[in-house]
């Protein structure tokens, strides 16, 4: 039988090293190819002997997009590449859907719509169903559904001795309900190939997108202040501020300029989003507005993502309650035509269900702040003294925590997760691979 291990001359090794965050340059040793659950056992048994009869400290890295990758992938890691586990089942009566564990969101939402359901999917179509939902996962249904994480049923997985395990509230091994408890929000432990999680239905979806020029920024912001807090629970939106690239998905007029960007949606129909519409639209004028009913396509689009690869550097936090007093002060950091940060946005995440016991299943603070800057327009040193201009706004109303997997492009993230959780997270890692062969998830710090 053939290795499944493709050495740094092979066409898959060459495919697979490519990811979606280009910040950090990928060189393993190896690259396993998945189709399948046994690729896994395969994969994972084969770099174990190798480990053994070589003496080397190998350690397998999975990876679907590369949406989340920023730590170093050298010579003696082995990429697993899972882009090809793409299946996506979807149960209508239970409200469900099995997919593979390199499903991306826009497969899988396309299939559950047909059904008048959706998952919990983010702001991106090509983001994979793993590091966002291992990572919370936070959507423009959390309000009205909670976190990606708290939909996840069952996760079928392999450990660090290349055995086939299934990780359930249920399980008969403990370890197995541990592991589910960490892949709820910690950023998993063990190697997934197949995901179970909930549906939710979304009888009357409605999205958008509004784009204003930077100049209205104040009174869109004294709006938005003063009514954000009134919001229904099936609203979900952000606000940002822009530095629009000159991309067919924007209007010309704002190419090449700032502007302030609305993203908002609702399952349950266009009425409860309407008094922040209204206020918005009131208080300046739209270039464009894309609000109506949506198909998951169209509320995938909204938060008007890069369709390719970027060397995106990104900082974020969970913020307070008292966010809109600063919210004004905070996208301003942002707002000038030379800031280094290309983004910089504010999600409403408060009163999110809670729906399952798991690591992170509940938001820890009603709002995120999100920034970004990029590696072609900027230096390193020039995004972080962005960061810090922002921080120094942000303080007042910081929780303490970091949403993990919105820091794009880092190696390791320290905050993610209170220390209680963390060390519960890191000791069942280590149950599940007790020699470390799997590289552990950057939101353990
Ligand atoms: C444009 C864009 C928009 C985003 N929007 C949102 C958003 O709205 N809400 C939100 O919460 N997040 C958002 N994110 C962040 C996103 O959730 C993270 O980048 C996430 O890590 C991407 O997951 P992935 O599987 O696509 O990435 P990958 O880089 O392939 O995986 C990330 C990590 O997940 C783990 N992992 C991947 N596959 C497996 C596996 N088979 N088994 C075990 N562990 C695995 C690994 O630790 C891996 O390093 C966004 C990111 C981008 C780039």
């Amino acid at each position: 039988m053939n290795s499944p291990l493709a050495g740094v001359d092979s066409p898959d090794h060459a495919a697979a090293i490519h990811p979606s965050n280009s910040v950090t340059p990928q060189r393993p040793g190896w690259v396993a190819t998945i189709t399948g659950a046994d690729d896994l056992t395969r994969a994972v048994a084969e770099v174990n002997a190798l480990a053994q009869s070589t003496g080397a400290a190998l350690q397998v890295v999975p990876q679907a997009t590369g949406h989340g990758a920023g730590a170093p992938v050298g010579d003696t890691d082995v990429l697993l590449d899972t882009s090809r586990l793409t299946d996506v089942v979807i149960d209508p009566a239970a409200r469900t859907a099995t997919v593979g564990a390199g499903a991306t969101w826009s497969a899988i939402n396309a299939a559950a719509e047909r059904h008048g359901l959706l998952g919990l999917a983010g702001s991106a179509p090509t983001v994979s169903v793993c590091g966002y939902t291992f990572g919370g996962g936070i959507g423009w249904l959390v309000r009205r559904d909670g976190l990606a994480s708290g939909s996840l049923r069952a996760v079928h997985y392999v450990d660090g001795d290349g055995r086939l395990r299934t990780a359930t509230d249920d399980a008969p091994a403990q370890i197995d309900r541990d592991a589910l408890w960490a892949f709820r929000g910690a950023g998993g432990v063990g190697i997934a190939h197949t995901l179970e999680f909930d549906l939710f239905p979304a009888p009357d979806l409605h999205a958008g997108a509004l784009l204003w020029h930077v100049e209205a920024l104040p009174d869109l912001l004294a709006a938005w202040s003063g009514i954000v807090d009134t919001l229904s629970g099936s609203v979900s939106h952000s606000i940002s501020v822009l530095h629009v690239p000159p991309l067919p998905l924007f209007p010309p007029a704002l190419h090449g300029r700032v502007a302030v960007h609305l993203a908002i949606a609702d399952p349950d129909g266009p009425g409860a989003a309407g008094p922040l519409l209204h206020a918005m639209r009131s208080a300046a004028t739209p270039v464009s507005d894309t609000w109506g009913p949506s198909d998951a396509a169209r509320l995938a689009s909204i938060h008007l993502d890069p369709p390719v690869a970027t060397p995106a550097v990104g900082d974020a936090r969970w913020l307070g309650a008292s966010t809109p007093d600063v919210a004004a002060a905070l996208l301003s950091t942002a707002a000038g035509p030379d800031s280094p940060l290309v983004l910089l946005e504010i999600r409403h995440t408060a009163g999110a269900p809670t729906r399952r016991s798991g690591a992170l299943v509940s938001p820890p603070g009603d709002f995120i702040y999100h920034a970004v800057g990029t590696l072609d327009r900027s230096t390193h040193a020039q995004i972080q003294d962005g960061f810090a201009a922002a921080q120094d706004v942000w303080r007042p109303v910081d929780t303490g925590y970091t949403p993990g997997s919105w820091i794009d492009g880092a190696a390791g993230v320290p905050g993610a997760l209170p220390t209680g959780t963390r060390r519960r997270a890191a000791a069942i890692a280590d149950a599940v691979d007790p020699a470390g062969r799997i590289r552990r998830s950057r939101l353990l710090g």
